[in-house]
């Protein structure tokens, strides 16, 4: 019966996918994933698997690391079967299978890359059983999708227990994910200290020793709750690295192997996310037996991450329209945080409730997780807010200690323009929420057209 299913279900979707592909629909979508799911539950299971199936989780930087990873593996030559466009849940990753395989089952990729929901795991992972699953970190993440690290972490304990042959690539500097229970030999990644000086922030994911209960004390910290730590109750410190990345530069690094040797790579660019997802992939590429030679080349051809951001250098101002994972606490902290590292007049206009989901915009307790003192500071002269929840934004800003005549805010997202002041401003932000992309653009051009 489970047989008769799934190829019901395979040639639904297979049919569906070539269909629109003929009439330029868009055929990569969680829904047309969804299809062949529908008919037959268990459908990945029973999909033809290619060379490897490589599984992406994490709160933080899945989208980016997943498609620099499909990038590196299309730069070596190999098809790869990708759900680039973020979709995470069974849809998505069905769609990488119902992608990779013709209508009689026959693989016709190379690779899967998959970027995979770490609440989902526990349903998903035992059906694709990824030979590789890597996790960037584990962290509090909005209310409503993951927002308890231990309820993630149980999650996907229970998930690895379904995958007993699949390999683990995990990040050393992230104290909540690198202790995941897996039974078996895990690969490990780490970055040295990157000099950030991280002031703390009001999130804190790790607060007690796992081991013991005693408070840890980091040797240092790269951002957030990423760092090296030890408990110096018990000594519970983090893995050691199988890949380490010793040397950090503008246009390099240097990772060192657990025999000792020592290989270079280019990178894009070197802010802290991007160097950690390098590092990652790296130790990905290297435990599937790639040559450093090679993967230092594909890492060079491949695309810049994407930032999910615009830029446009006006005559005397640049503006910068860049969004903002919603109702996220860490995520907002994370870009407040870039601001206050800057030396330039900033001003910033916020659109981040959740406008398209008029039913969500209640929710503003994330406001109080994310750390706005990072914005009080002299050369962040204006910040403009906008959308229903304007109010609470003010209030929030005010109990920051930001200067009141620092701060606009008004109803209509649309009218926050109206409030900017270009004097003396070198760099103006609009943070938007991810729904927000249309009406963010739309700003985003009027301010270009007033500094050009
Ligand atoms: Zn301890």
């Amino acid at each position: 019966m489970s047989k008769l299913r799934f190829a019901a279900g395979l040639v639904a979707g297979r049919l569906a996918m070539n269909t629109f592909r003929i009439l330029g629909k868009d055929a990569e979508s969680d829904r047309m994933g969804y299809l062949p799911v529908k008919i037959c539950p268990d459908f990945i299971a029973h999909a033809a698997r290619p060379k490897a199936v490589i599984a992406v989780t994490g709160t933080n930087g899945k989208t980016s690391l997943t498609n620099f990873i499909a990038d590196m593996l299309e730069e070596s030559g190999a098809s790869v079967s990708c759900n680039r466009w973020a979709g995470n849940y069974m849809g998505a990753q069905a769609w990488c299978f119902l992608n990779s395989v013709n209508v009689l089952n026959r693989s016709k990729k190379d690779y899967i890359v998959m970027e995979t929901d770490e609440g989902d795991s526990v349903l998903t992972y035992p059906l694709s059983k990824p030979d590789y699953i890597l996790i960037n970190n584990i962290s509090r993440d909005s209310i409503f999708k993951n927002p308890n690290p231990d309820f993630i972490m149980k999650r996907l304990e229970k998930a690895m227990e379904g995958t007993p042959d699949s390999t683990l690539i995990l990040n050393a500097d992230d104290p909540v994910s690198c202790f995941l229970k897996t039974n078996r030999k895990n690969v490990y990644f780490a970055v040295k200290d990157l000099g950030n000086g991280n002031p703390d922030r009001i999130i804190k994911d790790f607060s007690v020793c796992p081991r013991c209960g005693g408070i840890p004390q980091y040797l240092y910290k790269n951002y957030g709750n990423i760092g090296k730590f030890v408990c110096p109750d018990c000594g519970l410190t983090s893995p050691e690295p199988d890949y380490f990345a010793e040397e950090v530069a503008d246009d390099h690094i240097d990772v060192r192997e657990k025999d000792g040797s020592i290989y270079r790579y280019p990178i894009i660019t070197s802010d802290v996310y991007n160097v950690y997802n390098t590092v990652e992939a790296v130790a990905l590429l290297r435990t599937m037996g790639f040559e450093p030679e090679r993967i230092a080349e594909y890492i060079s051809k491949a695309k810049l991450p994407v930032d999910r951001e615009e830029r446009h250098q006006g005559r005397h101002i640049e503006v910068i329209n860049r969004s903002v994972k919603n109702s996220n606490g860490a995520a907002a902290s994370a870009q407040f945080e870039s601001l206050h590292n800057m030396k330039e007049n900033i001003a910033l206009i916020m659109i981040m409730d959740e406008i398209t989901t008029s039913n969500r915009v209640e929710t503003i307790t994330w406001l109080y997780d994310a750390d706005f003192e990072f914005l009080n500071k002299d050369n962040i002269k204006q910040i403009i807010i906008g959308g229903e929840r304007h109010l609470d934004y003010n209030l929030r800003c005010l109990l920051a200690g930001i200067d009141k005549n620092r701060i606009s805010h008004c109803l209509l997202a649309e009218d926050t323009v109206k409030y900017l002041n270009y004097e003396g401003i070198e760099k103006i932000y609009i943070f938007h929420d991810i729904y927000a992309v249309e009406l963010s653009h739309k700003l985003y051009e009027q301010i270009i057209e007033r500094i050009d």
